[in-house]
């Protein structure tokens, strides 16, 4: 790991750069998004620096999801207004990512809050033919030999 990381996230999980912690462990580190969707919005980062998902090793994607539920808890706990808690991954800049060491999103949700997901993809590939071969050409990706 270099002693003064470009990273930002790194620079956060090293304790080199300002940010409100929430928790830590050997594993991950989470802690307030600076620019928050809603009030309690969390990030959950893994230690070591991983640009995106699937350079995320099992243990630590592991200990991001079980922190992440122990913190979906902790937040309707807090007094926030949380009734609900959407995760968010952005994995890719096309998706959205412009943080290259993957991270997830806790964000806090109530009803009628007004925060939504626009669908794009309404009128594709809704008949069965099509969701089989969308599924197989998926499949043909994986690399390392799962298959059904
Ligand atoms: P992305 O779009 O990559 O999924 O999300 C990046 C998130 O990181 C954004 O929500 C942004 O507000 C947050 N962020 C970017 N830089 C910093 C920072 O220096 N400190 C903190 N706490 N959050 C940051
Ligand atoms: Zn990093």
């Amino acid at each position: 790991m270099p002693l003064d990381p470009p990273c930002i996230f790194c620079r956060i999980v090293q304790g080199k750069a300002e940010a409100s912690l929430v928790y830590r462990d050997s594993l991950v580190t989470a802690f307030m998004d600076m620019n928050p969707i809603a009030p309690g919005h969390v990030l959950i980062v893994p230690n070591d620096h991983v640009p995106d998902l699937a350079s995320l090793e099992a243990e630590a994607g592991s200990q991001m999801m079980s922190t992440a539920g122990r913190l979906s808890q902790a937040l309707r706990r807090a007094p926030l207004e949380v009734e609900g808690v959407n995760l968010h991954l952005s994995d890719g800049a096309a998706a959205g990512q412009e943080v290259f060491h993957c991270h997830l999103h806790l964000i806090p949700r109530h009803a009628g809050d007004g925060i939504g997901f626009r669908r794009g993809l309404a009128h594709h590939d809704r008949d069965r033919a099509d969701l089989d071969q969308v599924a197989s050409m998926i499949r043909a990706g994986l690399t390392d030999g799962a298959n059904t």
